[in-house]
This record gives structure tokens, C-alpha cells and sequence, in this order.
């Protein structure tokens, strides 16, 4: 890891953290209440490294196994990381998801919820849940669909699944306020205090409409390969 490769990436890092923090004062709320996720899908151990040496700590993944097969060693080499799942999860995945993430964002069917919950009480591990909700109703995109939430989060405190939030991934090429603003109503509608929201293009408008965890790619690591 050379002195320009750790330069760079405190760089990008600086500008992404100063813009989310400008943003959440600007909207009247405290720049600590936003959490960044670094996502790391698709990217290697030695573009990782240089983020987390500029101070990075928590890190999101799309693939179960892709993150089995770079996180253990990274999380021994630097305690104190958290690791986020943002992807579709299956359930035949949710024991190995439970014991390597300490935070799930893509909760989006009972058939899961009962896969994790069973996963929960035999590790005892209890990763933080946001349940995610398929914002703008899209056919081939993960997410509970709007109308189906009451019933999932019913279930969901059932199972007495550590719930925190709702997390949304609005559709491509149109102006995603209007579904952040939706998904707040929402969460507030549910009495869930978190948001995971906004990406490399529009965390900006997400943090001015309430997300505490933004899911940031491209911004911090460049374009994926
Ligand atoms: C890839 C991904 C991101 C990050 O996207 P960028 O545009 O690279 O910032 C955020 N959330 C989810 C669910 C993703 O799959």
C-alpha cells in the first residue's frame, strides 16, 4: 500500500464525509446521525485496505460469498470494522450471513425472516434488520412490495428479529426524492427510527429527507470494473 494510493482514497473519503456532513447540517440534523457505507462489492482486499487505513470503518456487500471470501481476513487485520449486507439474500444463505454481517438491509419476505430468525437463536448473533421496500413498485426489483409492509413487519416482530429500520433502492434514471420522502413516511408510519438510503448519485437528497445510513460505491473507490 503505497503513501498516493492511501492519499487518494483519504481524499475521496474526505469529499464524500465533508459533503454528507454540510448536507446534514444544512437539513438541521447532526453530521453523527448519518452513517456511510463504504460499498465494497467487486472491489479487492488491496482497495479496501487504503479506505480503511484513511479511516473508513463500516463496509457494504452485495454477495454472501464474495464477502466470506475477503472479509475474515480484513476484519482480523483491523478490529472494530462493520460489515453491512446490501444485497438480495437467500435464505439457504442466512446462517452464513448471520454469523459474518453485523447489519442486514435487505429483509424483504416472510419466508427470510423465518430463515433468520432461526439463523439468530442458534448463533446468538443478532445483526441489526432494515427491512427493504420495493420502492417504486418494480417488477424485476428486490424489496417488499409497498402494500405488503404492514404484514411483513408484523411478522418480522414476531420473530423478534432486531428491526431498525427500512432501506430502498429507488428506481434508476428519475429523480429519487419523491421515494425517499415515501420510505420516511413509511418508517415513521412503523415506528422505525432509521433509513438506509442514497447512493453515489443522490446521497445528498437523501441525507436532506432523513437517511441515517447511506450506501456509497462508486464515490469513494471509482467505477467498478
Ligand atoms: C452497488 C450498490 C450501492 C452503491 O452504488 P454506487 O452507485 O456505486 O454508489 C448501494 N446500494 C446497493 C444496494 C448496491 O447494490
Amino acid at each position: 500500500m503505497t503513501v498516493s494510493t492511501i492519499d487518494a482514497a483519504r481524499e475521496r473519503l474526505t469529499l464524500v464525509r465533508d459533503t454528507l456532513d454540510r448536507t446534514a447540517l444544512v437539513a438541521g440534523r447532526q453530521p453523527a446521525d448519518v452513517t456511510l457505507i463504504a460499498i465494497s462489492k467487486t472491489q479487492l482486499a488491496d482497495a479496501i485496505t487504503p479506505l480503511i487505513a484513511a479511516g473508513q470503518r463500516a463496509f457494504g456487500e452485495n454477495r454472501v460469498q464474495e464477502a466470506e471470501g475477503k472479509w475474515p481476513a480484513l476484519q482480523e487485520a483491523h478490529p472494530g470494522l462493520s460489515l453491512h449486507m446490501v444485497g438480495q439474500l437467500q435464505s439457504n444463505k442466512a446462517e452464513e450471513a448471520v454469523a459474518l454481517f453485523d447489519v442486514l438491509h435487505t429483509v424483504d419476505r416472510p419466508s427470510l425472516v423465518g430463515a433468520l430468525a432461526k439463523a439468530m437463536d442458534r448463533s446468538g448473533r443478532r445483526p441489526d434488520c432494515f427491512v427493504q421496500v420495493n420502492i417504486g413498485n418494480e417488477a424485476q426489483k428486490g424489496g417488499c412490495p409497498v402494500t405488503d409492509l404492514p404484514a411483513l413487519l408484523a411478522e418480522a416482530r414476531a420473530a423478534a428479529l432486531p428491526l431498525v429500520g427500512l432501506m430502498c433502492v429507488p428506481p434508476a434514471d428519475v429523480e429519487a426524492a419523491p421515494y425517499f420522502a415515501l420510505l420516511g413516511k413509511l418508517a415513521r408510519d412503523h415506528g422505525l427510527p432509521r433509513l438506509s438510503m442514497g447512493m453515489s448519485q443522490d446521497y445528498e437528497t437523501a441525507v436532506m429527507l432523513g437517511a441515517t445510513h447511506v450506501r456509497v460505491g462508486t464515490a469513494l473507490f471509482g467505477a467498478r470494473g
